[in-house]
């Protein structure tokens, strides 16, 4: 019998000798946002599945969970049962077992029950691991902070520390992991094997607070009898090149590592090797230089090979200085790391009218190229990297500022060699190469572009019939990609590439449908409230490296700015709708309301926020299209200041409304904060807005803050959407907002009934629009609308980035609004379908992995049919408007709606049909009109 036959029957006669099961498998099971974190520090972590199973209204009545110490779940080993729950809940369940210890690793498994109560299989089991919890454990075996010997302040890049100890293991082994961070940038080796795939690590916080250390599984590495671990060390965030003005030495002068090894021995005992006195350094290893803006040097001939393996007889290496650093603010690795995510392969190479050896990546990306090449020992390659080539075709590296972003190359000339960055990356789509051999081709086959970002799992997708707007969500994908490399950052090449906060609050939303940003933004938050100054200012960057850089500007570096600021309640506030995560309000609150505390104390009892905006809408530009006085676009920056007071106020407000629910503590706050809200509102009306429904300073970024964040008397309402579309009329169809108002504009006209006010701007192809720069060829959102002019210039070299996400945030109209995919309870536990189609596209659809599993929304027009396919995940109910339907003339995978027991119709009045539906696949069919 073949094998494909045996394995049917084998499975069928499984499935026949099983009782009658729930329809329901919990899968995707995680733990703080996680699969299988290794190094937690959560004492009571949060558990989530889903689940999954065919058919319609599948729902889970109660479930249990099985925590132990190992995968048998046997009953010696259980640590935890949480009994029988009846509960739909299914996402960020509390453990609550005894305490965890450092290392500990715990499996768990769940099992529910369907609507009609039925039992389920156990899932497959899933773990998380403990990290090291107190001071105390990293100080086992002796472990200290290390440095090279005289290591001190850099005025510029130096050689890359090379640290080795050398252990004996002479017990057999059952389990080993390492434990890890720096003061700089590290990668460790074991053996000659480098340990695990991160890079950039121990990625960047707010250093003095919060310092991460990193887990790795090494037990497949080590060897009975003699081992070697090895540690590159360099300055990265910490003390390498950062800021604008060639600062460095920003966190401290000395790079240090801390690293412990723990070996559990099958016979329970156990040993550790740390960092310690036993170790020794090298500054005489390949790479001879490195930084996050500058690039890297590399000399294959200075290579020591072997250096982390037992057989390798160390020259000249040196001891090292034990420091007594403090250990008070290592935290677990609470996001995911940054990875090589993807490999690209260039489209063209080529030379620029001046003889320039070019290769087109043909994609705007951040990460590096990496090189096979063959060459005589001693040749330098030089890899310039640029964003875009100039009007007359050639390299153009001026945007990038102080940023060199260059590899340096030398060769070894021992043979075909592959050579890529350690701890560095550019952002580029072209590369300049000099100095290549002639042995080796210039060819794909030698060259592949190394993508790097944020390992986030990739949950969205948005598709429709108009090519640019497809290519606009491409961009906007690849904007989030090059911008997510462990801090949400501005820009990924010029000398920024720093945390400013403005640009994070405003693509957040569009950020959570393209990828899984629930543990990134939880980490990062911790950070905008350590970094938060006393009195409550939420700095422009996170982490706040302009106070230390000691900037230009006085004050700088403890300011806040009206926008940008306010991520302090806009991005928690979203991360709680997006995730249904109720402890990211509870620990950011206290920022929240001192930032709110902060602009409150600022704008006295006056309560308009005077001087509150330094970046005002920050990077729009006077658009060419029209007639209008100069400055053109322009918006009354303390109208901006006052508007975003009243909405974070707000947010505070809701905020202690939810957390009032199950706490009373916060009830008197959502009294406060409401009443708080109510005096702004009141003053901004006074201020800038008058009976005419006009907004000072008669902008679109005016009339869409002050409608978007409500903040007009009921009857101005509808002069002020009359204003912001004579306004967007008067300029044939073209927006003039900035960073703030850009990501509000289109939902201000859609949720105001003009939709297709709205696609104008959406489907505008000329400047400024989100489809100019698509037309002149993006690969990814540029920092100012008109980056490269219709003339093939460019834009101000000194503020001209071609990968800035920030424009990016009409991404979550285009799910929310054109696919129709809107939250109806935090975290998807309702879903609404609310598309609002348009004839000039024929179809849109969009894809969500949510945290209970895909959404789906998708409608297409064709042969005068309207119909619209929508996927609802179990334990989930969903609100689906039809636009322009009617309850008679509607079917239902081909049956008239009215027999569909499954759709239950909510309301049939007025243009939107609304139909309530649980899980499962639907498909509607109606006449288009
Ligand atoms: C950054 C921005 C940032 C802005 C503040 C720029 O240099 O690149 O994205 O928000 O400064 O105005």
């Amino acid at each position: 019998m073949n094998h494909f036959i045996s394995l049917l029957l084998l499975g069928l006669a499984v499935a026949l000798s099983q009782p009658a099961l729930a329809q329901l498998t919990p899968n995707n099971l995680r733990c703080e946002h996680r699969t299988d974190p290794l190094g937690v520090d959560e004492t009571k972590p949060r558990l989530s599945w889903q689940v999954t199973g065919a058919g319609r209204n599948l729902r889970q009545s109660a479930y249990q969970i099985e925590a132990a110490t190992n995968s048998a779940f046997s009953g010696k080993s259980r640590l935890w049962e949480s009994g029988r729950v009846a509960t739909d809940n299914t996402v960020l369940i509390s453990y609550a077992g005894p305490a965890l210890t450092s290392g500990q690793r715990v499996y768990w498994r769940v099992r529910t029950w369907d609507g009609a109560g039925k039992e389920g299989l156990w899932s497959q089991p899933a773990f998380w691991e403990m990290g090291l919890l107190t001071p105390a454990d990293w100080q086992a075996g002796n472990t200290r902070w290390i440095s090279v010997l005289a290591d001190t302040v850099r005025k510029k890049a130096g050689p890359v520390a090379q640290l080795r100890r050398a252990f004996l293991v002479n017990k057999k082994i059952a389990s080993a992991r390492v434990y890890a961070t720096a003061r700089g940038l590290y990668e460790l080796q074991l053996n000659g094997r480098r340990v695990g795939e991160d890079f950039l690590t121990p990625g960047w916080t707010s250093y003095e607070k919060r310092l991460q250390y990193q887990v790795y599984d090494v037990t497949g590495q080590l060897q009975n009898g003699a081992n070697v671990i090895g540690a590159s060390l360099t300055d990265g965030w910490y003390r390498g090149n950062l800021v604008w003005e060639g600062q460095r030495n920003i966190y401290g002068q000395r790079t240090a590592l801390l690293a412990q090894i723990r070996i559990r021995f099958t016979d329970g005992t156990e040993q550790i090797i740390g960092t310690d006195d036993a170790w020794t350094s090298s500054l005489d290893g390949p790479i001879r230089g490195s930084e996050i803006y500058n690039g890297e040097t590399y000399d294959a001939r200075k290579e020591q090979v072997g250096w982390s393996t037992a057989s390798f007889k160390p020259a000249n290496w040196q001891s090292v200085q034990v420091l007594d650093l403090p250990l008070t603010n290592l935290i677990a690795t609470v996001s995911q790391p940054v990875r090589q995510m993807e490999e690209i392969k260039p489209i063209r190479v080529f030379k620029t009218p001046s003889g320039t050896q070019v290769v087109d990546m043909g994609q705007n990306m951040t990460g590096w190229l990496r090189l096979r090449v063959n060459g005589p020992a001693g040749q330098t390659i030089r890899i310039r990297h640029a964003e875009v080539l100039d009007k007359k075709g050639e390299f153009y590296t001026e945007n990038l500022r102080a940023a060199k972003q260059l590899l340096e190359y030398t060769l070894g000339g021992k043979g075909e060699t592959t050579f890529e960055p350690s701890f560095t990356f550019m952002g580029f789509r072209y590369v300049a190469i000099e100095g290549w051999p002639a042995e080796t081709p210039l060819d794909a086959a030698h060259l592949t572009g190394v993508v790097i970002y944020t390992a986030m799992p990739p949950t969205g997708t948005f598709v429709c019939s108009n090519t640019l707007v497809n290519q606009l969500q491409h961009n906007i994908e690849w904007g989030q990609k090059g911008n997510f490399v462990d801090v949400p950052t501005d820009c990924p090449q010029r000398d920024e590439r720093l945390g400013w906060t403005g640009d994070a609050q405003a693509f957040c939303r569009t950020a959570g449908y393209n990828r899984d940003v629930a543990a990134l933004f939880t980490r990062w938050l911790r950070d905008v409230a350590a970094d938060q100054s006393p009195d409550g200012a939420v700095p422009f960057v996170v982490p706040n490296v302009l106070q230390k850089a000691n900037s230009e500007l006085p004050g700088w570096g403890i300011a806040t700015s009206a926008g940008w600021g306010d991520v302090a309640t806009i991005a928690p506030y979203t991360m709680y709708q997006l995730y249904g995560d109720q402890r990211i309000l509870e620990r950011q609150y206290a920022s929240m309301k001192a930032y709110v505390d902060h602009i409150h104390k600022k704008a006295g009892e006056n309560l308009v926020w005077k001087g509150g905006s330094v970046f005002g809408d920050w990077l729009f530009y006077h658009p060419a299209v029209n007639s209008h006085p100069e400055p053109d676009g322009y918006t009354n920056p303390d109208m901006i200041a006052t508007a975003f007071f009243a909405y974070s106020t707000d947010l505070v407000r809701r905020t202690a409304e939810i957390l009032g629910k199950t706490n009373p503590k916060y009830k008197a706050d959502a009294r406060q904060y409401a009443d708080l809200h109510e005096k702004i509102k009141a003053r901004f009306i006074d201020e800038y807005v008058t009976p005419a429904g006009r907004v000072s300073s008669d902008s679109q970024t005016a009339y869409v803050l002050a409608l978007e964040f409500n903040l007009l008397p009921e009857n101005a309402r509808q002069k002020a959407v009359d204003h912001l579309i004579a306004d967007i009329k008067s300029r044939k169809n073209h927006l003039s907002t900035g960073f703030l108002g850009t990501p509000y504009l289109c939902h201000v006209l859609s949720e105001n009934g003009h939709p297709e006010v709205g696609y104008d701007l959406l489907l505008q192809e000329s400047y400024p629009s989100w489809l100019y720069p698509v037309k002149m060829g993006a690969t990814t959102i540029w920092e100012r609308w008109d980056g490269i002019k219709p003339d093939s210039t460019f834009q101000d070299a000194g503020m001209n980035s071609f990968n800035h996400y920030a424009y990016g945030a009409i991404g979550d109209w285009m799910y929310r609004v054109v696919a129709g995919i809107e939250i109806g309870a935090p975290g998807y536990k309702q879903v609404l379908i609310q598309p609002q189609p348009t004839s000039r596209l024929t179809f849109a659809k969009a894809s969500l992995k949510s945290p209970h599993g895909l959404i789906e929304s998708g409608w297409e027009r064709a042969n005068g049919q309207m119909r619209l396919h929508v996927v609802v995940p179990p334990n989930t109910t969903a609100l689906i408007k039809l636009p322009n339907a009617t309850a008679a003339q509607t079917t239902e995978s081909k049956r008239p709606l009215a027999q569909v027991t499954d759709c239950k119709i909510m309301s049939s009045a007025g243009p939107n049909l609304t139909v309530e539906v649980g899980s499962g696949t639907y498909e509607f069919a109606y006449p288009a009109q």
